[in-house]
């Protein structure tokens, strides 16, 4: 009969062999101690980052925060932040320069559905995929890609792009639990952004010709004058009539006149530069602001806005028609008047032109009449 054996010497004790368990247990504990402090460590970094999202709730400062801040608190050596044009073409007034932010990128992202590397919208980590390389310029050397889709209302309005020359800096098997919800905090944030831009864009937009409202004048007049004052620069305001505008309402109708309103915005908008400022003033009338233009170069500026109206044949709705204008100019000179507070300066660079106006009326109409003070 054989029994079991116990007597061999080459065996370990039982003391060993609960000794080795033992470690082994503790080695596992150990492990799941150190790499839960290193989750709880990147939680408390994501939660910071997340924290400043929160408070970025401007565009201005959601870019910032979104491409070249991001970039430096994760040491994240390419990103480029590709965002939905449409965002940002219907505004009215281009609540930011796109073109300062180096990593920011629009495109219509229905036109191409290609840039999503999973086309399901999921977040992607892995092998920098060939097929957008090209389109959002990935450098050469980036060996690993992390993509994360943003989603609002289950519509993409942009994705996050980031880049690593380390292969293992983005890897398929890595945790993505921080990244997305991360990536659903910025979503919110750019959603939230936008939201408060459209309220300020309503509250700042003439709706019928998408050209500033009165209100919107009224706050860049203090800013302006206020700049001119302060760098000695001038400031030239001029203020546009439509000469008898009422015959165009009461001979064609009012829709008509609406149409002609808006037309003559969008004919006088491309004459002008980025830095100035026009406005519907009221019913028939605009104001435009021309920074740092004294009075002769908004003479020019006035007659070409009149001299170009003149020659044109709007096509409103069925009917073809002229326009004319009569336009009053005004200049303060910044060296001016340094002790009169900048309300009193700009009310008085308004009431100037608007006498221009009167004057140009009561003198043909169709014409430019100007002041310097
Ligand atoms: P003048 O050459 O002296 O400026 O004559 P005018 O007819 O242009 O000036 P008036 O101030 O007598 O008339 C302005 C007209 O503008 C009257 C008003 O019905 C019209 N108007 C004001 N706002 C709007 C608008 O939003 N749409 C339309 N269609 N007409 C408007
Ligand atoms: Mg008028
Ligand atoms: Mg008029």
């Amino acid at each position: 009969m054989t029994y079991f054996n116990n007597n061999n010497s080459n065996k370990p004790s039982l003391k060993t062999v609960s000794e080795r368990k033992y470690n082994e247990l503790k080695q596992q504990f150990d492990d799941l101690i150190h790499n839960a402090r290193l989750n709880e460590q990147l939680f408390k970094r994501f939660s910071e980052f997340e924290s400043h999202l929160m408070e970025s709730n401007d565009l201005k400062s959601l870019l910032t925060a979104m491409t070249t801040e991001f970039a430096d608190y994760f040491e994240i050596p390419f990103l480029k932040l590709v965002l939905e044009k449409d965002i940002f073409t219907h505004w009215h007034l281009a609540p930011v320069n796109l073109e300062q932010y180096k990593d920011v990128l629009t495109y219509t992202l229905c036109d191409y559905p290609e840039l999503l590397v999973n086309a399901n919208g999921s977040l992607y980590m892995g092998a920098t995929p060939k097929k957008i390389s090209r389109e959002i310029h990935i450098p050469i050397n980036t060996l690993s890609f992390a993509q994360l889709p943003l989603v609002r209302n289950k519509k993409l309005i942009g994705m996050l792009n980031l880049g690593s020359p380390d292969p293992n800096r983005f890897r398929p098997d890595m945790g993505t639990d921080f990244l997305e919800r991360l990536t659903m905090i910025a979503s919110l944030c750019f959603e939230n952004a936008c939201n408060m831009e459209q309220v300020r864009q309503l509250s700042l937009v003439d709706g019928l010709t998408q050209v500033c409202n009165r209100r919107a004048f009224d706050e860049a007049l203090i800013q302006e004058t206020s700049s001119a004052m302060r760098y000695q620069r001038h400031l030239a305001c001029l203020f546009i009539d439509i000469d008898h505008f009422k015959k165009i309402n009461d001979h064609f109708g009012h829709q008509v006149g609406d149409e002609a309103l808006k037309q003559l915005a969008n004919c006088v908008k491309p004459l002008l530069r980025r830095s100035d400022h026009i406005a519907r003033y009221g019913g028939e009338e605009f104001a435009i602001l021309l920074p740092e233009t004294d009075l002769s170069g908004a003479n020019i500026i006035a007659e070409r806005i009149r001299e170009t109206v003149a020659n044109q044949e709007f096509q409103l709705l069925d009917q073809a028609l002229k326009i004319t204008l009569s336009v009053g100019v005004a200049c303060l000179d910044g060296s001016c008047d340094g002790g009169t507070n900048i309300e009193t300066l700009a009310q008085i660079l308004v009431k100037d032109a608007d006498e221009q106006v009167y004057i140009a009326k009561k003198s043909g109409r169709n014409r430019v009449c100007s002041r310097q003070r």
